[in-house]
């Protein structure tokens, strides 16, 4: 899954006020962030085929480090205790594990059985990817929903908060129908890149419009 994790961080804020934007959009994606360095270096295996599944090209061969559900609960307390020592806030913290491993559940409903529950495990997956008005359903309906209720937990303070907001929304909602529909990429490579690019673009974004949307 791609924007439904998104829609979970942002659907998070009323229940940690405290946490920053940027942090509510980090912890959905601990686990894909992990995954293009663990592909790029080897450690785990993928590749594009196009036509593999309706919404998606990848092939995800092995990736028992950055998508088991083991490692998954294992990079849920990594955070966990990164996020509470650099900003004391418990119930962030505890929310923000939590996204760590909705994360490895939204992917078990979206991916076709490559999912394990630990390294060497049988592999499972629900396979909305097969279905691409299904992708597009849940995804755009969770991300709806996560953006009404960050919007309505938090208060423009500036115009970065008030239009970069939901010119970042839109951005994010706009990118996934294109690369949902559109071509893939030309590669593994590129789609590392862009995805390890795209997470670094909207934390980016999200530091800049978390200064003027504080929590109501
Ligand atoms: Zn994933």
């Amino acid at each position: 899954m791609f924007l439904g994790h998104f829609a979970t961080g942002l659907a998070a804020k009323p229940l940690a006020p405290r946490a920053s934007l940027p942090a509510l959009l980090i912890a959905p994606q601990v686990l894909d962030l992990a995954w293009p360095v663990f592909v790029a270096t080897g450690v785990e295996r993928a590749h594009l085929e196009r036509g593999h599944l309706a919404a998606s090209p990848l092939v995800l061969e092995h990736m028992p480090y950055s998508h088991s559900l083991l490692f998954a609960l294992g990079w849920a307390l990594v955070f966990a205790l990164g996020y509470l020592a650099l900003t004391r806030d418990r119930r962030g913290a505890v929310v923000g594990a939590a996204l760590v491993v909705a994360h490895w559940l939204l992917d078990w409903i979206a991916h076709d059985h490559d999912m394990p529950l630990w390294p060497g495990s049988a592999r499972y997956g629900l396979g909305l990817w097969r279905s691409v008005p299904g992708t597009l359903a849940v995804e755009l309906g969770m991300f709806a929903i996560g953006a009404a209720l960050y919007t309505r937990a938090t208060r423009a303070t500036g115009p970065i908060g008030r239009w970069g907001w939901p010119g970042l929304a839109l951005v994010l909602a706009g990118g996934f129908v294109a690369a949902t529909v559109g071509t893939p990429p030309s590669s593994i490579d590129a789609l590392l890149v862009t995805v390890a690019a795209t997470l670094v673009v909207v934390v980016g974004a999200a530091v800049a419009i978390d200064r003027q949307r504080p929590a109501r």
